[in-house]
């Protein structure tokens, strides 16, 4: 949820922006890997930017929704480049009355036929969190970050208890951001209505999960830099986990017991220790 002043659309692309170049700067996001999206309730003027409309049909109902903006990357755009040309990369869809359509603006440079091939999974994900928590403002990202996804072919780490006790061991500050720790979803085929609808279940109890075999995807109700920053903390912590592969498992970790001291000490509520 945001408060008033509310961000002007301007402001959001900067914010978007400056998401893709850090997600690009992790290696969370190599050629056009990766997509972002934000959801807002409250009223922008999407005309200065963004001159050209055309109707569109959503990927799903979203009833509730009907007036809602959504700021969402093109498919094949790459995130490092959002920040020099917004308007190059990224659509404005207004939801129509009745929540089946939309309006698309963009802009006469745009460079990219439609919107991100994951949108369905974006979209089902903001009205999912929406609905639900009554939020105004909600982002999703998906990301490609090496060491999860590479932790994410070993079997074991496809354990969502493995993950997680494996990971969050690593820096006290991983279990206070991500007290539900990582959700983890098998590998379903990319854009699908299965992944969708196994983003939705999992990101209900979690604020990031690894899609096995491919990615992330985080979400934030305050900010798209808090959802990219959910993206670097799982990847910081699957980046010492693979450090401490490659060197003989020789690190410890934090044990179960530090890491629930450190949850008392910061009130932290969490089920994974
Ligand atoms: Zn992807």
């Amino acid at each position: 949820m945001i408060d008033t002043p509310y961000p002007e659309l301007n402001d959001l692309l900067v914010m978007m922006g400056a998401a893709g170049k850090h997600l690009a700067d992790i290696e969370a996001s190599e050629g056009a890997a990766g997509n972002i999206s934000v959801c807002l309730r409250w009223q922008i003027e999407p005309r200065n930017r963004f001159p050209v409309m055309d109707e569109i049909e959503l990927p799903q109902p979203v009833p509730e929704l009907a007036g809602a903006t959504f700021l969402v990357s093109g498919s094949g755009r790459r995130l490092r480049e959002f920040i020099d040309e917004p308007t190059a990369s990224i659509a404005c869809i207004v939801v129509n009355d009745g929540g089946k359509t939309g309006k698309l603006y963009t802009s006469p440079h745009r460079r990219f036929e439609r919107v991100t091939s994951e949108f369905n999974s974006h979209l089902a994900v903001h009205y999912d969190q929406i609905c639900s928590s009554g939020t105004n403002f909600h982002a999703v990202i998906h990301a490609q970050p090496i060491h999860v996804t590479y932790l994410s072919h070993i079997p074991r780490y496809q354990d969502e208890q493995h993950l997680n006790t494996h990971l969050l061991r690593w820096q006290p500050e991983t279990i206070i951001n991500l007290p539900e720790g990582i959700g983890f979803i098998p590998f379903r085929v990319p854009s699908s209505p299965e992944l969708m609808a196994a983003n939705v279940e999992s990101l209900r109890r979690h604020r990031i999960v690894v899609w096995a075999k491919h990615g992330v995807m985080a979400r934030s109700d305050v900010s798209v830099k808090r959802a990219a920053d959910r993206v670097e903390y799982a990847e910081t912590a699957a980046k010492y986990e693979y450090l401490n592969l490659c060197d003989g498992e020789m690190g410890e970790g934090l044990s179960a017991d530090e890491i629930r001291q450190i949850c008392k000490t910061f009130n932290v509520q969490q089920s994974i220790f």
